[in-house]
């Protein structure tokens, strides 16, 4: 999903264009509403601020939205302005900079803006946004710690406005298919939860690996898949985290910046998480939930897709969507209808994740258990 080494990029850019292709002709296939009942609601109008990797994916993937719209950029970069405005049909008036961009207070043509920037900007970026009247969609980790992630929501709240945080596994029909099979107590008493979220960062000098930016390192950008995932997955809250970190190459992971953390979560109903968060380990993308009753096996269980996996009682057969897609269609709704999603999206599921990551940074340094009050 990250694409590092240049192998993996080129690997990926091939694999990913495919995959868009055959998944949009998927989701039509297995959802016919998206065609035969056209959508007579509002549309949600977007400007993706950061016009790097993910944004990109993601203004690919909003092409096939029928509830959303990509109408806006915000970039630093001229040069890349002018082609995002050929490519998407993107008006003079709705480009911003990072210096002028609170003017879009005054843009009645704009709703939100997905903040698509290194980790360290999105709690000033996303309180701009909030101050300027417009939707914050924001990537994960939402913030660099919780006290960032409460000062957003709060400002979000005082300019009444939505902050919808970047999590498009909520949407995803696998995922949501072992949640629902949760709720109907077909694993039983869920009793262990595994993780293993990792790849092998490549360029030493990308701002991944730069903790101004990043805020930290493996942890901040891929093991909170494994935070996110034993959250939703268990279906509780964790009360206490052990973690421990391992570091083989301090150069290119420098300090503040984790290479390898395995951590572990408990839940009050009494399951345990055992969880890998790594920037230095390849193929790790996988999910495993153990129940008295049934088991629940996903790998891939973050990576754009297809996810695949099987229960105790056959294959996941859902249909396999452009993940981005269907959550900015989703998020639609939940900004102009109110709707509640399965699992939530919002700033307070993205501030129990940062939370969370406190408590691990915490209990690395320290070496002792931390509990968490949720
Ligand atoms: P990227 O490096 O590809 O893009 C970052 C963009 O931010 C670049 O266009 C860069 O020019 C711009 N930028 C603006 N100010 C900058 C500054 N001061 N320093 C450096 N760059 C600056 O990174 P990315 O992979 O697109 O990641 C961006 C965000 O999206 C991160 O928060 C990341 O965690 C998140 N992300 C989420 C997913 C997902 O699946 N949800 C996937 C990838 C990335």
């Amino acid at each position: 999903m990250h694409m590092n080494t240049r192998r993996d990029f080129l690997q990926k850019i091939g694999a990913s264009a495919l995959m868009l292709q055959l998944s949009s002709l998927t989701a039509f296939a297995d959802a016919p509403g998206r065609i035969t009942e056209p959508y007579e609601g509002k549309i949600l109008r977007v400007a993706i601020m950061g016009l790097g990797g993910y944004g990109t994916r993601v203004a690919e993937a909003m092409k096939a939205c029928t509830k959303a719209k990509l109408v806006g950029v915000i970039s630093g970069t001229p040069s890349k302005v002018k082609e995002w405005q050929t490519k998407y049909n993107i008006p003079e008036k709705n480009c911003y900079n990072y210096e002028n961009f609170d003017q879009v207070k005054n843009n009645k043509d704009i709703d939100a803006i997905y903040v698509i920037t290194p980790n360290a900007l999105h709690h000033s970026q996303v309180i701009r946004v909030a101050k300027a009247g417009k939707h914050a969609i924001c990537e994960k980790p939402m913030a660099l710690n919780a006290k960032e992630a409460q000062e957003m929501i709060d400002a979000c709240k005082t300019a009444n406005v939505k902050l919808l945080i970047g999590y498009r596994m909520h949407f995803e029909p696998r995922t949501l298919e072992v949640i629902r099979m949760r709720k109907a107590d077909n694993f039983g008493k869920i009793m262990f939860f595994q993780a293993q979220c990792g790849f092998k960062a490549g360029d030493p000098k990308q701002w991944r690996l730069n903790k101004a930016l990043a805020g930290g390192g493996s942890m901040m950008d891929i093991g909170i898949y494994a935070i996110n995932g034993a959250r939703y997955m268990v279906g509780e809250e964790p009360i206490w985290v052990t973690a421990q970190e391992t570091k083989t190459d301090p150069i290119k992971f420098s300090e503040g910046v984790d290479e390898t953390i395995q951590f572990q979560l408990g839940f009050p109903g009494g399951a345990v998480a055992s969880c890998l968060s790594s920037y230095n380990i390849n193929h790790l993308d996988r999910f495993f939930m153990s129940g008295d009753k049934g088991f629940a096996e996903m790998q891939p269980s973050t990576g754009y897709g297809p996810i695949k996996g099987r229960t105790h009682m056959g294959e996941l057969t859902q249909p396999v969507t452009t993940h981005q897609t269907v959550q900015m269609d989703e998020m639609a709704t939940l900004i102009f209808e109110d709707k509640k999603p399965v699992v939530p999206v919002n700033g307070e599921e993205g501030l129990r994740d940062m939370k969370i990551i406190d408590a691990i940074y915490q209990a690395v340094k320290t070496g002792n258990k931390v509990n968490l009050i949720i």
